[in-house]
């Protein structure tokens, strides 16, 4: 069955479609986070970016290169936060790569992570842990 974002690449559901070309497709989330939060969505459906052919994430970025920069110029901001979350544990709710670019600006008072201290014989072990997983 098609995703949700392949329904809107098909134009069987509506959306604020701002950029597409041959294999990419951008638009407005229906939920934003911040005026001119966009959706940068591959059209080669994948579940998720770690799934997805480097190839298309390539495209998604030359597009995210681009778009990125009109969106803080049409929204008057002066950054943004470009991310993509992997598996339900991270929030992700459609099961096709996609990446949002949502604009940022100075005291927005959107939630900040936090960064807890943490000492440097955890981080090492960590690091370890990780470089024994590869
Ligand atoms: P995720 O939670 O998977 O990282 O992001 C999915 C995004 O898709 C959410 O931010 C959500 O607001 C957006 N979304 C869900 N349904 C629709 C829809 O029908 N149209 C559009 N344009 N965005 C949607």
């Amino acid at each position: 069955m098609p995703s949700l974002f392949t329904k809107i690449i098909q134009r069987e559901i509506p959306a604020h479609i701002v950029y597409e070309d041959d294999r990419v497709i951008a638009f407005l989330d229906i939920f934003p986070v911040a005026d001119g939060h966009t959706l940068v969505v591959p059209k080669h459906e994948k579940p998720n970016a770690l799934a997805s052919d480097s190839n298309d994430l390539a495209d998604c970025w030359r597009v995210i290169q681009t778009l990125a920069p009109a969106i803080l110029r049409a929204t008057g901001t002066e950054g943004c936060v470009v991310v993509t979350n992997v598996g339900e544990a991270a929030g992700q709710s459609v099961p096709h790569t996609h990446f949002h670019i949502i604009p940022r600006r100075k005291g927005d008072g959107l939630p900040a992570w936090p960064n807890p201290p943490v000492d440097q014989d955890r981080l090492a072990r960590t690091a370890e842990q990780i470089k024994q997983a590869l």
